[in-house]
């Protein structure tokens, strides 16, 4: 993701090093994550061979991925301001709350990039789906050490 913001300027004050290894714990696959893994690896396929972004949200007593368009290349991608504002005045709206966000990694990296960092402060986890030779490989983040 290519979005420069005050986390990305601040991280220059810092020992880069120890601030990056507090940012996000990796931890076991949810039940959520599970219920909407067959969504995200669609997502992720069909949008070969970009990188795919999405939220997974819950509804009442259902959970559904909610895949967003965006700007993206192999490596990055960018959301729009504008339709990443409307989306969330509409899950206000609709009494949606926001369980993640997720996003792919086409060349299979299986770990956060300095990239996805702003991603930090629009869900509490992050799901990372990174491609292997024959499927994609979840990965799960909570933010914070
Ligand atoms: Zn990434």
């Amino acid at each position: 993701m290519r979005f420069v913001n005050v986390e990305q300027k601040t991280a220059t004050a810092f020992a880069f090093t120890t601030w990056y290894s507090t940012l996000w714990t990796r931890i076991a696959i949810p039940s959520f994550v599970s219920q909407v893994m067959g969504g995200m690896k669609f997502h992720a396929n069909a949008s070969l061979p970009y990188e795919c972004f999405g939220f997974i949200v819950r509804k009442g007593g259902a959970v559904y991925t909610i895949p967003m368009p965006i700007t993206a290349s192999s490596n990055h991608f960018y959301v729009d301001p504008n339709v990443l504002a409307q989306t969330l005045y509409g899950f206000d709206h609709a009494a949606v709350s926001i369980l993640s966000t997720y996003h792919s990694h086409p060349g299979g990296t299986e770990t956060l990039t300095d990239a996805d960092l702003p991603l930090t402060s629009w869900s509490p986890t992050h799901v990372l789906i990174a491609r292997t030779i024959t499927d994609w490989t979840l990965h799960v983040f909570k933010w914070g050490a």
